[in-house]
C-alpha cells in the first residue's frame, strides 16, 4: 500500500472501508495514520475501532522493517539496519547538521557494480529492493527522527547500499511516494549514480526538479576502469554527454562525489582531468576522504595537505568544491559498512 500515491492509498481504502459498512471518515483517519502517523502497524491506528484494524491487517501490508541493528555515533549519525520480511538486510543513515536533517536510504539489497572502494560492492548483488521497502526506510525513520531528534528529515539521498538507477522504475516510483505523499520538495532529494546513462537520461525527462549527484572518483579511463567497472560499460566521455543532456533539460547544478584515497586518485593532476570534463557544466565537486573498508586493508583516506592540494587545483580551475567531514566513523556509517562489519561478525560499536 505504501507504495502507492497518497491520492491512490485513499481510493484503495475507500471501497474497503464502504464494504465494511465504515463511514467514508474512517478513510481519512487510516490516511492520516499513514503518511503523517508514520504508522508500522494497523494496530497503532488506536482511533479505528479494533473490529476494523485487523480486516485491514489482513488485506494490506505496510511492508514493516525490523531495526536489527540501530548505531548511534556521538556526532549525533544514527544507522540502522533494517532486516526485510525475506531475513535480507539493508541500511539506512540519519545525518544531522545544524541546518538539515538528511536520510542516506538504499536501494538494493548489495549491488552488481563492483566498485573497488565500497563496502556494499564487496557483497555483491541480492536483490532488488521494491518500492514499499525503500519508502519504509524513510516512514520507519522519520519516526526516529522525531522521536530521537525532535525534529524531521529535511534531505532524502539515495547514496546507501545499491546503485539506484540500476532498479529505476522501484527508484522512481519511491520518489513519486516520498515527494507526493509525503510532501518532500523534490530539491531536497539526491538521486546519486555511479553513472548509468539510461536512468540519467530518464531522470532528466522526468518534470520533477529531483538533485543529481554523480560518483566520479576516477576522472581518467585507466584510473576508472581500476576503481568502478562500469567505465567498461558507460565511459567517462558518454557519461559527460548525458551530464551535459541533463542539464540542457533541468538546467540545475550537478554535484560530483570524490573520495581521495591517499596515493591512488588525489593527484592535483587528476582535479585538472575532472575540471577538464566538466568544461561548460554548472557543477560541484564534494571531496569525501575514503572511509577505509576491511576489504581494502591497503588504502587510507589522503592526508590534509594531499585533501587541500586537491582542492586548490579545482578551485584554481573554476571547479567549486568542498571537503565533506566523513560523519559516524564510530559506526561505520558508510554505505554497506555496517552489514559488512557484522557480517565479518566484528564487534558492533
Ligand atoms: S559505490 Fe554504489 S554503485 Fe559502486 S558498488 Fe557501491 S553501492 Fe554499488
Amino acid at each position: 500500500m505504501l507504495a502507492h500515491s497518497r491520492a491512490r492509498t485513499r481510493r484503495t481504502l475507500a471501497p474497503f472501508f464502504a464494504g465494511l459498512g465504515e463511514p467514508a471518515y474512517r478513510v481519512g483517519q487510516a490516511e492520516k495514520w499513514i503518511w503523517e502517523g508514520a504508522a508500522r502497524s494497523f494496530d497503532e491506528m488506536t482511533n479505528l475501532p479494533a473490529s476494523i484494524r485487523a480486516p485491514l491487517a489482513k488485506a494490506f501490508s505496510l511492508t514493516p522493517l525490523a531495526p536489527d541493528y540501530v548505531a548511534r555515533s556521538r556526532d549525533g549519525t544514527i544507522k540502522h539496519l533494517w532486516r526485510l520480511e525475506d531475513g535480507e538486510r539493508v541500511e539506512s543513515v540519519l545525518i544531522p547538521t545544524r541546518e538539515r536533517l538528511t536520510l542516506c536510504l538504499s536501494s538494493q539489497v548489495g549491488c552488481a557494480l563492483a566498485c573497488r572502494f565500497c563496502a556494499t560492492g564487496y557483497f555483491g548483488f541480492r536483490r532488488q529492493l521494491r518500492p514499499a521497502e525503500i519508502v519504509a526506510q524513510y516512514r520507519d525513520s522519520l519516526r526516529v527522527a522525531r522521536d530521537e531528534l525532535g525534529r524531521p528529515i529535511s534531505n532524502v539521498v539515495y547514496m546507501g547500499m545499491g546503485e539506484p538507477l540500476a532498479n529505476l522504475d522501484a527508484v522512481i516510483d519511491s520518489l513519486a511516494v516520498l515527494h507526493g505523499g509525503f510532501g518532500l520538495g523534490a530539491r531536497r532529494i539526491t538521486v546519486s549514480t555511479v553513472g548509468l546513462i539510461p536512468g540519467i537520461l530518464e531522470l532528466a525527462r522526468r518534470p520533477e526538479p529531483f538533485e543529481l549527484a554523480v560518483s566520479l572518483h576516477a576522472p581518467s579511463h585507466d584510473l576508472r576502469l581500476q576503481l568502478m567497472p562500469i567505465e567498461k560499460r558507460y565511459p567517462l566521455p558518454e557519461l559527460f554527454e548525458a551530464l551535459r543532456t541533463y542539464q540542457g533539460y533541468k538546467n540545475r547544478r550537478i554535484s560530483f562525489e570524490y573520495t581521495l584515497i591517499g596515493g591512488v586518485n588525489d593527484d592535483p593532476a587528476l582535479a585538472h582531468a575532472l575540471a577538464d570534463l566538466a568544461r561548460g557544466l554548472i557543477c560541484f565537486v564534494n571531496l569525501i576522504p575514503f572511509n577505509p573498508i576491511p576489504a581494502r586493508p591497503e588504502w587510507r583516506p589522503s592526508g590534509p595537505a594531499a585533501i587541500e592540494r586537491f582542492a586548490a587545483a579545482l578551485t584554481g580551475r573554476g571547479v567549486g568544491n568542498a571537503v565533506r567531514r566523513p560523519r559516524g566513523r564510530d559506526i561505520a556509517a558508510a554505505c554497506g559498512q555496517l552489514r559488512l562489519s557484522t557480517e565479518a561478525g566484528e564487534p558492533r560499536t
